[in-house]
């Protein structure tokens, strides 16, 4: 991924509101703070957006606003990145994992019931790579049983389950604006999205230690305030973002077209979902990922492994006592995956290289 070409065709623009920002003295928070949080609610189709620190500040916040702590069952999934576990962690509470689905990678909706205990306060679904989860099913059992729901959407900005955005069906839908992500802050950066007033107004409080920077404290918060910078650059990329996720789109299309063949299993979208494609993530089947891998690296085309250790084979994870085994279709993705570039800015002509460093590996035409 090379995100300078993007910061390239911005620059003289970005280059300004770093002048203005250094004049005006305000680097935390502030009213470009408030206008980013008013146009990523309105991109997003939601009530409220908080400006937080980071993705996983955003999902540690989420969790304290909604009351998770010792002895707490989360329920969530094992393939996804560790921030999404181990914040359910750090606040004293239990992840509990359930397989995930072969094609789409997010969590199965058909093993959450069973996982559910006296004990589940809540389901934190991922929706990875840009693929959003069967929120619908999701939603309906989180109503049947009384839990609550945080989307993890770090890599779903702009995606779509039946035309609503990923990160508004829950609870709290939580960002990432990490420079590899959809949405590319210059640094840290994320948010939570929220349809309830009042959770907006305790995020509000929580993200400035639980007084929102008054004196009195009610809850127990922390530092997980938005650096006026990051809202500035954010606020200005987001008028380009649905251009951006368009191209990713089509640079997901050709690799499709490209790349069938048996060897491989190619992303699918169902029918009511809009994948965002934060990243392009193939199957390789037959014991080959790291053939393949080994290939392209020769060939000097990026890749990555995502994620290669699932979270219950994690040894900070050891004491949960789940077995190999117990996940068989996440420990095959591991295994198996592979992420090819995907970037807004890449072109055919390099698209096409890939292709055909591909293609030849597996010696098609
Ligand atoms: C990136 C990411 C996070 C964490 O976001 P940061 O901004 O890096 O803290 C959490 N969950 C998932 C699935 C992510 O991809």
């Amino acid at each position: 991924m090379d995100l300078s070409r993007q910061h390239a065709a911005l620059r003289p623009q970005l280059q300004s509101l770093y002048d203005h920002l250094l004049e005006s003295g305000q680097f935390i928070l502030g009213p470009l703070v408030a206008e980013f949080e008013q146009k990523l609610a309105k991109f997003c189709n939601c009530n409220y957006a908080v400006g937080i620190s980071s993705g996983t500040d955003a999902l540690l916040m989420a969790m304290i606003a909604l009351g998770i702590g010792d002895g707490d069952e989360v329920i969530t999934t094992p393939f996804t990145f560790f921030a999404t576990a181990g914040c359910i962690a750090r606040l004293g509470a239990k992840p509990v994992f359930v397989d995930i689905h072969p094609t789409t990678f997010n969590i199965d909706a058909d093993g959450i019931e069973s996982a559910i205990t006296e004990k589940t306060k809540a389901i934190i679904p991922v929706h990875l790579f840009g693929q959003p989860s069967d929120m619908t099913s999701i939603m309906a059992i989180a109503r049947r049983h009384g839990l609550r729901v945080i989307e993890d959407a770090a890599q779903a900005m702009g995606a779509k389950h039946h035309s609503q955005n990923a990160g508004t069906f829950g609870d709290i839908g939580c960002l990432s604006f990490y420079p590899t992500k959809i949405l590319a802050a210059i640094g840290d950066a994320g948010a939570c999205l929220t349809n309830d007033a009042n959770l907006q107004k305790k995020m509000l409080d929580l993200r400035v230690h639980g007084s929102g920077g008054r004196e009195t404290f009610n809850q127990i918060g922390g530092n997980f305030r938005l650096d006026t910078i990051q809202a500035a650059i954010l606020t200005f990329k987001i008028s380009f973002l649905n251009g951006w996720i368009e191209q990713r789109r089509a640079l997901a299309d050709r690799y499709n077209q490209k790349l069938q063949c048996p060897a491989l299993g190619l992303p699918i979208e169902p029918a009511h979902s809009y994948h965002s494609y934060n990243q392009y993530t193939i199957h390789v089947f037959g014991q080959m990922r790291d053939k393949l891998q080994h290939h392209l690296s020769v060939h000097e085309i990026g890749n990555r492994v995502y994620y290669p250790k699932p979270l219950h084979h994690q040894p900070c994870f050891k004491h949960l006592g789940y077995q190999p085994g117990q996940f068989p279709v996440a420990e095959q993705a591991a295994r198996e995956v592979l992420s090819l570039p995907m970037y807004p800015e890449l072109n055919e002509t390099e698209q096409d290289q890939i292709i055909g460093v591909v293609q030849e590996f597996f010696a098609l035409d």
